[in-house]
């Protein structure tokens, strides 16, 4: 069976927690942490980076920097992770769902102005596959209305927008590291901002309330409970798995975007054919190949194919249930206008196994599998 996800292991992680071990640094804001957000910063022109346990903390972090708070209004796409949401929702904050682009499955940034309302706090971008959100149109609407904007770059790690790295151009961006995620320490994650504004309250917010960094760096000569905070740091061991990952970056990125362009060229005919559609990139997005999706006619005919796919060696699977419909979201939020595409399209979408460690073979026995499947199909139906 060829796996839908593996965690990457690419040289040196097992090095560098022993590492870890050895320097007897094994708790938040080590050695491995201050190198893998000095090296994500330089990569990404990021003036602020702080390491966190996961994407969803990132993203509390961001709801309760951006001052978000009972009865305020937060857009998102409905057609994301539970975590994008429930980040908001800690904060007594309503979700107002806005419909996606089927060509990227990113929010629709023509539909975000008429979601806004007196109580809109802020927008939270979700670049679907690595592929980035409209973020011209998106800041405009922004600063129009005096929103803050958090984008929830998870998956968007290493990919770009007009020459930015997605997670920078917002107030705030939310990396994960998770082992479903590009590049892993497990669980993990990141906040970015460019605001030096945000970094005492962000870092007092991370550890637990006080000004502990602050006392790291000499800047008081003890240190004390200042605030209300919580505990995001990861522990150093993970850091260490993280930054042998993030010395290869381009290694990894290459590999799957090798992945991500030979399943694309395999595809093409059937595309031609009518029989699928293949994912889109726009000339504004470099992609991080994060996922490689099909969307095929129906939800009957994904179900088919998923089925068809198992029975030839190769897990795939779908993706989220739009929020709007699920019973938390039907609680928490409301879809603004009408939902053309998120559900529709969300029944149709199927991802192919993408990971470093998939060989072409495979990835090549993947394709003729998915062929396969409207080969007999056609012989059934006798096209
Ligand atoms: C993976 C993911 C998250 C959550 O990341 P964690 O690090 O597991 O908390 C949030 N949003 C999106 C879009 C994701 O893909």
């Amino acid at each position: 069976m060829i796996d839908f996800n593996k965690a990457p292991v690419v040289g040196n992680e097992l090095a560098y927690m022993q590492q870890a071990m050895q320097n007897h640094k094994l708790c938040g804001d080590g050695p491995f942490t201050k190198k893998c957000s000095g090296l994500m910063q330089e990569a990404f022109g990021s003036r602020h980076l702080l390491l966190t346990t996961s994407c969803t903390h990132a993203l509390e972090m961001a709801a309760h920097l951006s001052d978000v708070g009972e009865g305020d209004e937060v857009i998102m796409p409905s057609y994301t992770f539970v975590s994008t949401a429930d980040a908001f929702v800690q904060r007594g904050a309503k979700i107002v769902f806005v419909d996606i682009r089927p060509d990227t499955m990113n929010i629709d940034e023509t539909k975000i102005e008429e979601a806004v309302t007196e109580r809109t706090k802020a927008i939270v971008p979700v670049h679907y596959a690595g592929v980035a959100c409209a973020m011209d149109e998106i800041m405009a609407i922004a600063a129009k209305y005096n929103l803050k904007v958090v984008e929830d770059a998870a998956q968007g790690v290493n990919a770009w927008y007009k020459g930015r790295a997605l997670g920078t151009i917002g107030d705030f961006g939310c990396y994960s590291f998770h082992e479903t995620k590009n590049y892993t320490m497990g669980e993990g994650g990141a906040i970015l901002f460019q605001d030096d504004e945000y970094r005492d309250r962000a870092e007092i917010l991370r550890e637990k309330g006080t000004d502990r960094s602050k006392f790291f760096r000499g800047q008081v000569d003890k240190y004390t409970w200042v605030s209300y905070g919580s505990s995001y740091l990861p522990s150093d061991l993970n850091a260490a798995y993280l930054y042998a990952q993030l010395e290869q970056m381009s290694a990894i990125n290459e590999k799957r975007l090798a992945i991500w362009n030979y399943y694309h060229e395999s595809f093409e005919e059937l595309e031609k054919e009518g029989l699928v559609t293949r994912p889109t990139v726009p000339d504004y997005a470099v992609h991080n190949a994060h996922m490689y999706y099909l969307k095929v006619k129906d939800l009957k005919t994904r179900t088919a194919l998923i089925q068809w796919l198992k029975e030839h060696g190769v897990q795939s699977v779908f993706h989220y249930i739009p929020l709007h419909s699920s019973p938390a979201g039907r609680k928490f939020g409301r879809f603004s206008g009408e939902d053309v595409y998120t559900t529709r399209e969300s029944e149709r979408l199927l991802r192919l196994p993408m990971y470093y460690s998939l060989t072409m073979e495979e990835a090549a026995q993947v394709a003729a599998a998915v062929k396969g499947f409207w080969e007999q199909k056609g012989a059934r139906d006798g096209r």
